[in-house]
């Protein structure tokens, strides 16, 4: 019986495993099938997601680099400007005995790197003229104070001399007007170089445009926000509103009347002084060409209206030309934002692996082309083939401020750097605009000078004309002959100091505005408050030159005394660049920076110098102070805003319409006049004392850090008495009524007033 139950105990057994491994065999196939089914889903899903992915990054990869140039057969021209041999009897004056040692040329430094840069090439050449030996043997024209000289007919040049009537000039100038009429056309020059650098971005734009040049421009917001200030109707396509801005501002050059449009940006009360004065700027080369005549002989002999005129001039400048070639990079380029990179010279920066091009080129395109010739895949296996990792690609002086500015790249050093960087040993290539001096350093090691403009050729160097169409071409042309010179570097006469330091650059206004205040309030309330507090004391913008040297880094001092007095620092071009090198565009420089304003900028992560970009960006820091008048609670004029510029040393004519632009705008300038002839009775009188009754601004002279210091502070401390800041209030307690009141008067910035966010909301939709 137990063998019968057994044996169907078994089968039930059995047949309950069979149908057990059936249900698990199905379950299995469900399984399976759901498994498939979710593979396929998931795999589906990726797809899509990566072909959005790929759609998303070829288009922002589109937009950041040029279009394939499809014309083969274009020819970029170079050719090489050799040095004409001088004629035989001044080759005599040069003979190698005849200079002096290196010992014997005492030259201070201010700067390290350049201390050990310069001494190695006064040692190893000691028969080569840096210009450091230049500056200690060139006498510099000596004309003594209360002496002017004119140069403007042929009847001169005649020496004018001060309240003597007999020491007139032929014609019968006197003192007075001969200083205002050098003045003016430094001034007119140093405008005209603004010009033309705008004018080449828009002849940029306005081919992009046309199509011929293969590239996208970046910053659609900026595009429509400057297109706004311009009333132009945005209901466009963004080619539409390009093409009509680039037209609008072509036409602004050669206005002959009217008004400059963008001087409308400034604060109503000042436009109204320019209009009572009338200096109201029409177009820009109006004012220059204007300028240049009035100064000659015959025409304007009334020094006073001579110096009104180059304020006008100067304005077109600040307010056009600057303001343009700035809003139009931004386009082009994209607004800078807060950036890290290294300044100075070291193993990061000129990079032994590498071919290394150092770019001081002010055209934006070029550096644009070059960073993408860099990539390309024919100039990296020519590296390679030459025995290099690359081509590493290093900015200097101003326009190397541009290339920090937007991607980070490294920058060597000011334009006074533009010989020492040479002499590391390892630059195959120095590309741009630079002081011809530059040529006899290069020849003694393996470096190529290339210049890019048919406008700016020089002994020695070679042109590579850059081909707007064709500008990947015309880059890697360039790239082409440093990589060659690569097997021709001596790599025991290398010499890199290590002393790079990392700096934060890209302070533009919108930058600026968004730390601040964040994405949805953005703008200066904040900064404006702490002023009112006296957390901050004021602002000093340190603008500027560097020049070759020069025993006091008068720029760093200064900037050190300014923050830790609480004075928040601006600053743009070479001043820039060196204060980078001391290490002050970082937050960490907060230490150093007075009780007040440190805790402002820890509070916000900001350094306490913002680096505004080059000489051009000084626009952005005239937008910056418009916005603070609109902001309110600081006066109702630029004028009355505790704010200060200085430039403490200057090498460019830029310089000088950039002080008279912030003059005629209300601001005070200091600066080094050095050899500049200024030093007279009537003309000193009008810029220091006149000229701030018309528009609030005036002019100031120091030469060391101290003077600059005690000038600014003093200033500062003035305008904060007027504006009645310098007490602290006492404190208010609110009722309810006053606070609903509050709410009522609550500030819309004018960027917000300008349909900002309305624009940036149809770019996230774009
Ligand atoms: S313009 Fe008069 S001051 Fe000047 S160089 Fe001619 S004559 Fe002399």
């Amino acid at each position: 019986m137990s063998n019968k139950n057994s044996t169907k105990e078994l089968r039930e057994i059995f047949l309950s495993l069979k149908t057990g491994i059936k249900a698990l065999k199905s379950g299995m196939e469900v399984l399976e099938k759901g498994l498939s089914k979710l593979e396929k889903d998931i795999l589906n899903i990726n797809k899509e997601t990566l072909e959005k992915l790929h759609k998303m990054i070829s288009k922002e990869f589109e937009a950041l680099k040029f279009v394939e140039e499809k014309e083969e057969s274009v020819e970029i021209k170079i050719e090489k400007i050799e040095i004409e041999p001088e004629m035989e009897e001044k080759s005599e004056v040069s003979k190698p005995a005849e200079i002096e040692s290196a010992e014997e040329i005492k030259i201070g430094f201010y700067n390290k790197t350049l201390g050990k840069l310069y001494d190695r090439l006064h040692r190893e050449f000691s028969d080569l003229y840096t210009v450091l030996k230049r500056a200690e043997k060139t006498k510099i024209g000596e004309v003594d104070k209360g002496e002017v000289i004119c140069r403007v007919c042929n009847m001169g040049p005649c020496k004018v001399v001060e309240g003597v009537e007999e020491l007139k000039g032929i014609c019968g100038a006197d003192a007075s007007l001969v200083s205002a009429r050098n003045f003016a056309r430094l001034v007119a020059a140093g405008v005209s170089a603004q010009a033309d650098y705008a004018k080449s971005i828009v002849e940029t734009l306005n081919d992009i445009v046309k199509g011929e040049i293969p590239f996208k421009f970046r910053d659609k917001r900026k595009l429509k926000m400057f297109a706004y200030a311009l009333g132009i109707n945005l209901e466009k396509s963004e080619e539409e509103i390009l093409n009509e801005v680039v037209d609008k501002i072509s036409k602004i050059f050669f206005q002959q009347k009217g008004e400059l449009i963008l001087a409308h940006r400034a604060p109503k009360t000042l436009i109204e002084k320019w209009r009572k004065y009338e200096v109201m700027p029409r177009g820009i080369d109006r004012e220059i060409t204007e300028l240049i005549y009035r100064t000659s002989l015959g025409v304007d002999q009334y020094y006073k209206n001579i110096l009104f005129a180059s304020l006008r001039c100067a304005l077109a400048d600040g307010w056009g030309a600057s303001m343009i070639a700035t809003e139009l990079q931004d386009i082009l380029l994209g607004t800078p934002q807060p950036v890290r990179a290294q300044v100075n010279i070291g193993k990061e920066v000129i990079r032994e692996d590498m071919v290394n091009v150092v770019v001081c080129e002010e055209d934006p395109l070029v550096a644009e082309a070059l960073i993408q010739a860099s990539k390309d895949l024919e100039i990296l296996k020519l590296a390679k083939k030459a025995g290099a990792k690359g081509v590493n690609l290093v900015g200097l002086g101003c326009a190397g401020n541009e290339i920090l500015m937007r991607k980070g790249f490294p920058v060597a050093g000011s334009f006074a750097y533009q010989e020492a960087v040479i002499a590391t040993g390892a630059v195959e290539a120095i590309v741009g605009r630079l002081i011809p001096n530059v040529v006899q350093i290069a020849n003694r090691f393996h470096t190529a000078v290339i210049t890019t403009n048919p406008i700016s050729l020089m002994e020695g160097a070679i042109c590579v004309e850059f081909n707007r169409k064709y500008p990947l071409k015309s880059a890697k042309e360039i790239l082409k002959i440093a990589v060659s010179r690569y097997s021709k570097r001596d790599s025991t006469r290398i010499y890199i100091p290590d002393e790079a330091i990392e700096a934060i650059s890209g302070f533009s206004a919108e930058a600026l505005m968004y730390v601040m205040g964040g994405r949805f309030r953005a703008g200066l309330s904040i900064l404006s408050e702490n002023i009112i507090n006296g957390k901050i004391l004021g602002i000093a913008l340190i603008s500027g030159c560097d020049q070759f040297g020069a025993n006091e880094n008068v720029q760093v001092e200064l900037a050190k005394e300014l923050i830790s007095n609480n004075v928040l620092v601006f600053s743009t071009g070479c001043s820039a660049i060196k204060l980078g090198m001391a290490g002050l565009l970082v937050p960490e420089a907060s230490q150093l920076a007075g009780e007040g304003l440190r805790e402002v900028l820890e509070a916000i992560g900001c350094p306490p110098v913002l680096n505004m970009g080059s000489c051009v960006s000084n626009s952005r820091v005239l937008t910056v102070l418009t916005e603070m008048v609109n902001t309110g609670g600081l006066g109702k004029d630029i004028c009355e805003l505790p704010v200060i510029i200085c430039l403490p040393q200057w090498v460019n004519e830029k310089a000088l319409s950039t002080i008279m632009c912030f003059v005629s705008s209300g601001l005070q300038v200091v600066f080094d006049p050095g050899n500049l002839i200024v030093e007279n009775k009537k003309t000193n009188k009008f810029l220091f004392e006149e000229v701030e009754k018309y528009f609030g601004g005036s002019i100031r002279f120091a030469k060391t850090a101290n003077e600059f210091s005690g000038i600014i502070i003093d200033r500062i401390k003035q305008k904060r008495k007027e504006l009645g800041i310098d007490q602290l209030r006492p404190r208010i307690f609110y009722d309810m009524a006053m606070r609903r009141t509050l709410d009522e008067k609550r500030y819309i910035s004018s960027i917000h007033k300008s349909g900002f966010f309305e624009i940036l909301e149809n770019r996230s939709i774009n």
